[in-house]
């Protein structure tokens, strides 16, 4: 079945890509520990590699090929206005280890970035370090480690997460070492306050809440849910990564959230998939503000030095080589600068308007588990098609032949068969409706051809894959057996 060659199989001895030209200095034998007879590395010429990649390419999806509706990802249209921004020199070609004197543009980009996401939150101070959501979490529940151990509370061993909250959330929390409890759900999908009364307790460190949750509904007695904990003595922490949602409406520090992490590369249109480089930056209280970590952009008044490297009094310190992910800084700013405040309102009023135009046109089709006004995203049950054989991996697979990616599937976990869609607010009506009009035409072939839908892709280069053979047995090293294996077994 498989047709495209690897890389290794374009090879041929002694084809070259580049030339690199004679050494103008004096030739260093290199030891021979360092030495090796053979990198294993294939011999391509440049218009080789080119092609290879982009064939390979043209396999995939991506944001800039169709629509994209990932729950919980925000896979939004990354404005090229933003790369072109990255790459000027000033920006591009600067190096971290530089004398803040010759790079104070760039640290002015950095202090900006600081103060706008701060502004747009309502957090106190932002650190730019962490170099994705997940990392962000845990950079803020370190900071509640760090901050309880300095206030002697020694004993606040544990952290509450809503069982809407995302799967990152309570895994930060046990990587950290605390104890996790979970908060279950009410009927309308908040978090059960009752219950929240019962857990809270002397040894609660902090709640993590995903607010907007998984299930892409608000909290409605979020107000309530920070004062339970705060009279209990513990943080609130904020998963931010639905932020998109809220732009300009609210300000989670208002709330009384003590920390919260964004996600660069969902809201603010920074590029992702495909492994990064991400941002994760974190905003706190100002109770919490000495422990971030360091270091961050102050600005000074120092003579030629106007921003400058500051170490917070009790950091928790370095959780990044050098200062996070310039380039995304550099992108997420722009956006923030593009839009400017009534444009950052209006991101989340059309993603928001998205996302219940589709859940109401689908909803007589796939069950809404729970019927409410949705924000940024919303997750649909297939358990009635479950019903004729077909589930929710079924119809993700069926609307790769439409040309578009699948929602996230399976997840939250609260929901059967889920299916998170998240359309942003970048698509056109038109294109709404293309997957609407795909997701009606699925569930008329659940009742009239079920094993087309079950054996779906059937327009996509490559058909159903073995995805549990590829987690079980996940080999990504190239052998010339291997690749032999392979062309035998087509
Ligand atoms: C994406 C996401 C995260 C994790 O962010 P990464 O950048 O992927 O580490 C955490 N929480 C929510 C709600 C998310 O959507």
């Amino acid at each position: 079945m498989r047709t495209e060659p690897l890389i290794y199989e374009l090879s041929k001895p002694g084809r070259r890509g580049i030339s690199v030209p004679e050494p103008d200095v004096p030739v260093q034998e290199i030891p021979a520990n360092l030495q090796r007879d053979s990198l294993g590395l294939p011999e391509v010429s440049e218009i080789d590699v080119i092609r290879h990649f982009t064939r390979l390419s043209h396999l995939n999806h991506a944001i800039d090929i169709d629509f994209y509706p990932l729950g919980s990802c925000t896979m939004k249209y990354n404005p090229k206005i933003n790369e072109l921004m990255s790459k000027l020199p000033g920006y591009g070609s600067i190096h971290p280890e530089q004398d803040p004197a010759t790079i104070q543009g760039a640290m002015e980009l950095m202090y900006e970035l600081q103060e706008m996401l701060g502004e747009i939150s309502g957090f106190h101070q932002v650190s730019l370090q962490p170099a994705a959501g997940a990392h962000g979490e845990l950079t803020g529940v370190l900071m509640a480690r760090a901050y309880f151990e300095k206030r002697g509370e020694h004993q606040r061993r544990t952290v509450l997460v809503p069982d809407s909250a995302h799967g990152t959330n309570p895994a930060t929390a046990a990587m950290a070492g605390f104890d996790v409890v979970t908060v279950p759900s009410d009927d309308r999908g908040n978090a059960d306050v009752e219950k929240l009364r019962e857990l809270v307790g002397p040894d609660t460190a902090a709640l993590m809440i995903t607010n907007p949750n998984t299930l892409g509904l608000w909290d409605e007695s979020i107000m309530e849910v920070v004062d339970i904990v705060h009279e209990a003595g513990g943080l609130v922490y904020n998963d931010g990564a639905n932020f998109n949602a809220i732009l300009g409406i609210a300000r989670p520090g208002d709330l009384g959230i003590d920390i919260m992490h964004y996600n660069l590369h969902k809201t603010f249109s920074t590029p992702h998939g495909g492994g990064g480089p991400g941002s994760g930056p974190v905003g706190v209280a100002e109770h919490l503000a000495e422990y971030l970590p360091g270091p961050r952009v102050a600005k000074v008044d120092n003579g030629d030095v106007t921003y400058d490297w500051y170490q917070p009094k009790h950091t928790i310190g370095r959780i990044h080589g050098f200062h996070g992910n310039f380039g995304m800084h550099v992108r997420a700013y722009t956006y923030i600068r593009m839009n400017g405040a009534e444009g950052l309102r209006q991101i989340s009023e059309d993603a928001v308007l998205a996302a219940n135009y589709m859940m109401n046109k689908l909803k007589d089709r796939y069950t809404l588990r729970y019927d409410r006004t949705c924000m940024h995203e919303f997750v649909l049950s297939a358990n009635q098609q479950k019903k004729n054989g077909v589930r929710a991996l079924d119809i993700a697979k069926r609307l790769l032949d439409f040309g578009m990616h699948p929602p996230t599937v399976y997840f939250p976990l609260v929901v059967d068969e889920a299916m998170m869609i998240e359309p942003t607010e970048t698509e056109s009506i038109e294109s709404l409706d293309k997957f609407i009009a795909a997701m009606i035409q699925i569930d008329e072939e659940t009742k009239t051809n079920p094993d087309y839908v079950n054996s779906a892709p059937h327009d996509t280069f490559y058909k159903r894959l073995d995805e549990v053979g590829a987690n079980r047995n996940l080999n990504l090293r190239w052998t010339e057996e291997k690749a032999e294996e392979l062309v035998a077994a087509d």
